[in-house]
């Protein structure tokens, strides 16, 4: 079942959800891009786009792990597994 990582923003209070499944498939291309940077050390062009990529990534990470509403990265996070009824949140 798929789990989401629950967010909410410690500084304006905005909840918002991020795939588990997402998070880690970036995070696998990170690591991936970096063993391409290293096969393709005799390949300026290639190095270049290996690292392209990898930046792409890394901000793609942090978009996810920062508030879509003020770019705060001070968050409460909680998993949500789609499999369970919901709970309450705790106050
Ligand atoms: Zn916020």
């Amino acid at each position: 079942m798929p789990q989401e990582h629950q967010r909410q923003c410690q500084a304006c209070g905005k909840v918002w959800h991020s795939l588990v499944s997402r998070e880690k498939q970036v995070e696998r291309d990170n690591k991936s891009n970096s063993c391409n940077v290293c096969a393709q050390m005799c390949n300026p062009a290639a190095q270049l786009q290996a690292k392209h990529n990898a930046e792409t990534n890394q901000s793609e990470l942090s978009r996810l792990r920062q508030c879509p509403q003020c770019g705060s990265a001070n968050f409460n996070e909680r998993i949500i597994d789609h499999s369970k009824p919901p709970q309450q949140i705790p106050r």
